[in-house]
């Protein structure tokens, strides 16, 4: 039922209002003041708001308390401006310039018009504001690293809100965009080609100040006002938290936010799904990359150290190691050493053994340096070396890409039976984040996206809806557990689940004992 508040200081106006309007079918709710509007208008989804731009006194020329509401209620809620000047333009021109009304959904109505006028211009305005007349209202938004499928994952949102009688909210640029009040109402059409595209429409943000409770605050009011009762946040387990601490805000100003978030990120470290929104296309992105290095290394007898994006986690560099046949991959995974007594510890990042991984690591690189030496003899002319840049950013920048080339190149010189290739570090950096989605990102993005919505219409709330593979279906996994544990040490994950495809892939790129022998 389409709800209409009118705001109308002339008793006798506002009851015959409203009574033609109940007539009619609407859900009429009335107030003669700004404080009786605003209150209703956080009490419910009010689809049409009707303003009188005079609302302390009738005579008072320069009475503009209405004008005022107006620009309180702001863009989401379609508007009327009820007036008794002949001239609206000076009315419209009296409304802020940056409001963001679209001129065919706003109306300004002589108060002395007849019922057939009002009710020709309350259908003209609702049907250009609304493409679905909003049983709710939700939004979205996407936060820390962009990933390719988050635009997939925002269209399909977007268009399963819309077929549910959802209006949606697109925040630019994750958290920052929430503070500054950079909301808008996304439409059908806003999405058009967004599918197949990388990055995110709404851009995102990392936003330190969404940390604090006052910035919060501002941030939750904007979606209080606009009537917002459920979010959904793509993004990574850092995300989540602040959708947390969001909540709690949203709670302690009297009302209550649904959060629902999908894992975006190429990293893939998320707990709670298989695989994350963006992590497939950065592999194959990383593959397409390094299969362009593959022919100046052939020619120029050239091994290429790569360092490999993924923040803590050594996924992509495991991925693309696997499946371009490089001839190592430096695993945080498997280097990175925590003592044992700290495995479960939540400040185990502050503990990790630097000099133990640096000798853990010089030991793998003598080791791949012998076992080069003979395939270089055989005829090998180049070789891959993947570097994950979580060993570097977890020993705070102490081994680094460099540091790992200039190893190899010193094991190198020991090298007796086969010509020396050069060494070359190289970064694999931003543009394995952002090539268009692969089919499987797309596919994932449209299938999460979708369930959000279903997940909010359920009820849920604080849940990570993530894929099994196992289950062949969508899981929901609260977001506490997602934070907790994914942010366990990596020689865990290693443990858990990385052993046997580390283990093949090593079996694959050693040749038998008796290789390059004299038989
Ligand atoms: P990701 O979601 O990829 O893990 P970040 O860790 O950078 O990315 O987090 C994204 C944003 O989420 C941060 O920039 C910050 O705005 C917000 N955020 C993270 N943790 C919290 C928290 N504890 N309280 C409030 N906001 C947070």
């Amino acid at each position: 039922m389409t709800r209409v508040l009118i705001v109308e200081n002339n008793q006798p106006l506002l009851t015959s209002t409203a009574e033609s309007l109940r007539a009619e079918g609407f859900e009429v709710h009335t107030a003669v003041s700004e404080a009786e509007a605003l209150k209703i208008l956080s009490q419910h989804l009010i689809h049409l708001a009707m303003v009188d731009i005079r609302l302390r006194d009738d005579q008072d020329e320069n009475d503009d308390s209405g004008i005022k509401l107006c620009r309180k209620i702001g863009s989401s809620v379609a508007r009327i401006v009820l007036t008794g000047a002949r001239d609206w333009h000076l009315v419209r021109d009296a409304l802020d310039p940056t409001d963001t009304h679209e001129p065919d959904a706003e109306a300004y109505l002589h108060k002395s018009e007849s019922t057939e006028t009002w009710l020709r211009e309350i259908r003209r305005v609702l049907a250009a504001h609304y493409e679905v007349l909003p049983d709710r209202r939700i939004a979205i938004l996407t936060s820390g690293g962009d990933a390719p499928g988050m635009n997939a994952a925002i269209w399909a949102a977007l268009r399963s809100a819309l077929t549910n009688n959802i209006e949606i909210d697109g925040i630019h640029d994750g958290y920052r965009g929430l503070i500054d009040g950079r909301i808008e109402k996304l439409k059908w059409l806003s999405v058009l080609d967004a599918l197949t595209t990388g990055g995110t429409l709404l851009g995102s943000a990392r936003c330190k100040e969404f940390h604090q409770e006052g910035p919060r605050t501002i941030g939750a009011q904007h979606l209080i006002d606009r009537h917002v009762d459920g979010l959904i946040l793509i993004g990574g387990d850092g995300s989540m938290n602040g959708a947390l601490a969001l909540a709690k805000t949203v709670k302690k100003l009297g009302s209550d936010l649904q959060t629902i978030a999908l894992p975006g990120t190429i990293d893939n470290d998320l707990f709670g799904t298989d695989m994350s929104i963006g992590a497939a296309s950065a592999v194959t992105a990383i593959m397409h990359e390094i299969n362009n290095m593959v022919a100046p290394a052939r020619a120029l007898r050239r091994i290429f150290v790569c360092e490999i994006m993924g923040r803590n986690s050594g996924f992509l560099t495991l991925e693309a190691g696997l499946c371009i046949g490089a001839e190592a991959m430096l695993l945080p995974e498997e280097l990175i050493v925590v003592p044992d007594d700290k495995l479960e510890a939540g400040d185990w990042q502050d503990q990790v053994r630097i000099n133990r991984t640096r000798e853990a690591l010089m030991c793998r690189l003598e080791e791949v340096s012998k076992r080069l030496e003979n395939e270089f003899a055989a005829g090998k002319r180049h070789a891959f070396i993947l570097f994950a840049e979580g060993i570097r950013l977890l020993t705070k920048d102490q081994i680094t890409l460099q540091f790992v080339a200039d190893t190899l190149s010193d094991y190198l010189k020991d090298w007796t039976s086969a010509q020396k290739p050069d060494v070359r570090p190289q970064v694999i950096g931003y543009p394995t984040r952002g090539v268009p989605p692969s089919r499987s990102d797309v596919h994932l993005g449209t299938l999460l996206g979708a369930a959000a919505v279903e997940a909010l219409l359920a009820g849920d709330s604080e849940r990570m809806l993530g894929w099994s593979e196992a289950e062949g279906r969508v899981v929901k996994t609260p977001f506490a557990e997602v934070v907790a544990r994914s942010n366990r040490p990596p020689s865990v994950k290693y443990r858990d689940s990385w052993r046997a495809t580390v283990e093949l892939q090593k079996k694959l790129i050693t040749p038998p004992a008796a290789f390059g022998q004299p038989k």
